[in-house]
């Protein structure tokens, strides 16, 4: 089968080649992919900016059909139209997997980076990681249900959006824009969602089709600080989702969330912050570190999406064949997509 793979190290080592179709374990269902959807992890991987294991079939974002189902499998048969976890390996034993957090296993291994993942015809999940798609849901809209997951975690199970609450999302890539549609359909009074100068051609006319977002700002041009302040009658955002990671964006973060809010951080940024510890005692402020997902933030997912609480379709901002991966990513690398789908 065609498979985009990292075979090495440098840019140029990641490239479509013919692999063998994923051998089964009597755990496992074979899945046929309709869609992947890039993750800016991707261009990470690219980039050797992330750990991974070579040679690695990339992509973890990804709907499917099951064709193949293993001999111990109950639950799923051939034909299912699935979306699956994409933490495939944990060590189950220890104690963060038997307290039900086994998405902070040391050993966790992670579809698409330290095993085969889905930019390819076919691929091999554990059965137990799979969701069956909510009805009338397309195969490009399911494949965004890891990222849709990421924001769920964090703003409904690691923190808990509280009806009325402003919200502050910074960035707006698909985390950001889902988790902007995510704190509103739980009932947060206002959104504001931020962005920078190259998001204003696609991201910011995303952000405006979904309809959530109370305010969108330019933070190029505009101090995202000074309209969270005169927004919420300088008491400050009850609740910051930061996926930048940048050391801009969570420096405005401080000065932005109110006291005893919260700062929610998905976004990887640098190794070390410099943080206004003082001023951050004084107004009991909490920082929360919201990693990956879960298997019920998955459920949450399909149950938000049967309910037609998400709007998922605007974010699909361009599509491709497998072959043509190279176009899809530089699209994601220049803000020109929310997402950019690859078609085996
Ligand atoms: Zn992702
Ligand atoms: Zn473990």
């Amino acid at each position: 089968m065609k498979a985009l793979v990292k075979k090495g190290k440098g840019v140029s080592n990641l490239r479509i080649q013919e692999v063998a179709i994923p051998e089964m374990g009597e755990k496992d269902v074979l899945i046929r992919v309709n869609a992947g959807a890039i993750c800016g992890s991707d261009l990470h991987i690219m980039y050797d900016r992330f750990p991974t294991a070579i040679p690695v079939v990339i992509g973890h974002e990804f709907s499917g059909v099951i064709e193949e189902v293993g001999s111990g499998v109950k639950g799923c048969k051939r034909g299912d139209r699935v979306i699956a976890e994409a933490t495939i390996e944990t060590c189950g034993g220890c104690f963060y997997c038997k307290t039900g957090n086994s998405h902070v296993c040391r050993d966790r291994k992670y579809l698409g980076v330290m095993v085969d993942g889905a930019f390819a015809e076919y691929v091999k999940i554990p059965a137990r990681l799979l969701h069956r798609m909510p009805e009338g849901m397309s195969f490009e809209e399911a494949s965004l249900a890891e990222p849709a997951s990421i924001a769920i975690h964090a703003l409904i199970e690691d923190n808990r959006v509280e009806v009325g609450d402003f919200v502050a999302v910074l960035g707006s890539g698909s985390i950001g824009l889902l988790g902007a549609q995510i704190a509103k359909t739980v009932g947060a009074g206002k959104v504001l969602i931020t962005g920078i100068e190259p998001d204003v051609p696609v991201r910011f006319k995303v952000a405006e089709e979904l309809g959530v977002c109370d305010y969108i700002v330019n933070a190029d041009k505009e101090d995202p600080v000074k309209v969270v302040r005169e927004a919420t009658g300088g008491i400050g955002a009850d609740i910051v989702l930061d996926t930048t990671g940048s050391p801009h964006a969570l420096g405005q973060a401080f000065e932005m969330v109110r006291r005893k809010g919260v700062i929610a951080a998905l976004g990887y940024g640098e190794d070390t912050l410099e943080v206004p510890w003082n001023k951050m005692i004084r107004e009991a402020i909490r920082i929360q570190f919201c990693l990956s997902s879960t298997s019920t933030s998955f459920e949450k997912f399909c149950s938000l999406v049967s309910q037609g609480r998400l709007k998922l379709r605007p974010l699909i901002t361009e599509q491709y064949p497998l072959r043509e991966w190279k176009k899809a990513f530089r699209s994601m690398e220049r803000r020109e997509s929310v997402k950019a789908l690859l078609i085996p």
